[in-house]
C-alpha cells in the first residue's frame, strides 16, 4: 500500500513546493558561480540569494554561512582539533557528531532520565581544560527533547572553549537564533526543513577560522572547496524563507496535532510511555513505546496500513541495536526495543492523525490478543 500518512519528518521532510520551484529554476540556469561572465553571475546570484535566506532564518549574517553537502558534513567540518584541544559531546548526539569528526576521541556528557543534557556534569567535565570544543544538539532527533544550549554556551565560554550546536532538527519547530543561542558554530540541513537532500550549512561566528575538510578552489571563502551545488542551495534558500514566514502558524498547528496524537495513543494504551514528555520538546515529535512491543514489527505493521513511522532503534549490518539515545536516558532494553518515533510537519493534517491512530488501534488490538493486557491497559 502506498503511504497515506507520512510521519517521518525527522528523517526527511517532503520537498516544499517553493523549494521544488527554486531547484527546477536553478537547474535551468547554466553557469559556474565562480565564472565572471553573465551566466556565471546568474548562478552566483542564486547562491548568494539563498545565503541571505538561510542567514535570515537563523539570525546570522551572510558571511557566517558556509554551504556544505548536508548536516553530516557540516558536523565533520566543525569538529576539528584546530578549534579545540579536546571534544566533549552529549551521549545523545547524532552519529555524525558521536564519531568525533577529526578528533581521535569524544568524551561523553551524560543526559538525565528526562533526556536533557546534564549541565552540572558538563560544568565538572569542563574543569581544568584550556580550550575545549563542546558539541550539543539543539533538539534530539529521536525524542524531540530541547537541550539547554544557551546555558551550556555560558559554561563553555567561561571555560575558554567553543560551542558547536547541531541544530538540524530545530528550524521551523523552535526559535533558532544563532546569536541568542550563544553558539560559535551551528549545523543546519536542508532536507529537514523541506529543502532538497544533500545540502546543508555550517554557521560560523564571524572571526572564527575553520579548518577546511575539502580543499581545492577557494569556494565558500576557502572553507569548503568545490563548485557549489547551485540547485540544492537555491532549494535550501527557498525552504528557509518559507519556514521563516510560516513558523508561528506551523508550530502552533503541529503542537495541537501532536497533542491529539499523544492523547489518542494513550486512549488505546494507557500505559504507553512517551519518552521525554516531562521535558520541553519539539512540537512535532513523539517517541513512544509499550512493554512487549517490537519496534521492527510495529514499523512494518504501520507501513501495511499506509503509515510511515520509524523505530527508535538503529539498524546496522543486519542487527537492530537499541537506540543510544534511550540507553543514555537509562531506559530498559525491553521498553527501548519497542520505541516508535512519530514526527510531523507542515503537511500533516488532522486526517493523517486519524489514519495513524486507526492503525495504532489495530496494532494494539494485536498486542492485547497476544496477552499483553497488563502491560498496556490502565
Ligand atoms: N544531525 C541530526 C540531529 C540529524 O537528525 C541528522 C539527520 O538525520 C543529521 C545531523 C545529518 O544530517 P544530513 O542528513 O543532512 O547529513
Amino acid at each position: 500500500m502506498a503511504t497515506q500518512a507520512y510521519f517521518d519528518w525527522n528523517a526527511t521532510a517532503p520537498l516544499r513546493p517553493q523549494a521544488k520551484a527554486a531547484v527546477t529554476a536553478a537547474l535551468e540556469t547554466t553557469g559556474n558561480p565562480s565564472s565572471v561572465h553573465a551566466s556565471g553571475r546568474a548562478a552566483r546570484r542564486l547562491v548568494e540569494d539563498a545565503r541571505d535566506k538561510v542567514a535570515a532564518l537563523v539570525g546570522a549574517t551572510r558571511r557566517e554561512v558556509v554551504f556544505t553537502s548536508g548536516g553530516t558534513e557540516a558536523n565533520a567540518l566543525a569538529l576539528s582539533p584546530a578549534l579545540g584541544d579536546s571534544l566533549l559531546a552529549s551521549a545523545i548526539e547524532h552519529p555524525s557528531v558521536r564519531s568525533g569528526g577529526r578528533f581521535a576521541a569524544v568524551e561523553d556528557v551524560p543526559v538525565t532520565a528526562a533526556g536533557v543534557v546534564d549541565l552540572l556534569a558538563l560544568e565538572n567535565l569542563l574543569k581544568g581544560r584550556t580550550r575545549p570544543l563542546v558539541s550539543l544538539m539543539l533538539a534530539n532527533n529521536e525524542t524531540g527533547v530541547i537541550q539547554p544550549v544557551a546555558e551550556a554556551a555560558a559554561l563553555v565560554h567561561a571555560a575558554g572553549g567553543l560551542l558547536h550546536i547541531d541544530a538540524v532538527q530545530g528550524p521551523g519547530r523552535i526559535a533558532c537564533d544563532f546569536k541568542a543561542l550563544g553558539a560559535d558554530l551551528m549545523t543546519l540541513s536542508a532536507h529537514k526543513i523541506g529543502g532538497p537532500q544533500g545540502v546543508g550549512a555550517l554557521i560560523v561566528r564571524d572571526g572564527l577560522t575553520l579548518d577546511a575538510l575539502i580543499r581545492g578552489g577557494g569556494q565558500e571563502r576557502s572553507a569548503r572547496a568545490g563548485t557549489e551545488n547551485v540547485a540544492g542551495i537555491a532549494g535550501f534558500g527557498a525552504a528557509a524563507e518559507a519556514v521563516r514566514q510560516e513558523f508561528a502558524a506551523e508550530t502552533a498547528r503541529m503542537a495541537g496535532l501532536r497533542d491529539e496524537l499523544e492523547a489518542g495513543i494513550k486512549a488505546v494504551a494507557a500505559k504507553a510511555i512517551i519518552f521525554g514528555a516531562e521535558s520541553p520538546r519539539l512540537p512535532n515529535t513523539t517517541l513512544f513505546s509499550v512493554p512487549g512491543m517490537k519496534a521492527e514489527t510495529a514499523v512494518i505493521a504501520f507501513d501495511l496500513e499506509g503509515v510511515a513511522v520509524s523505530s527508535g532503534a538503529a539498524c546496522s549490518s543486519g542487527k537492530v541495536a537499541p537506540s543510544h539515545v534511550l540507553a543514555a536516558m537509562g531506559v530498559v532494553p525491553e521498553l527501548a526495543g519497542g520505541a516508535i518515533r512519530v514526527s510531523l510537519g507542515y503537511a500533516t493534517t488532522s486526517e493523517c492523525v486519524g489514519i495513524i491512530l486507526k492503525a495504532w488501534a489495530k496494532l494494539a488490538k494485536g498486542l492485547y490478543k497476544a496477552g499483553k493486557h497488563q502491560e498496556i491497559a490502565a
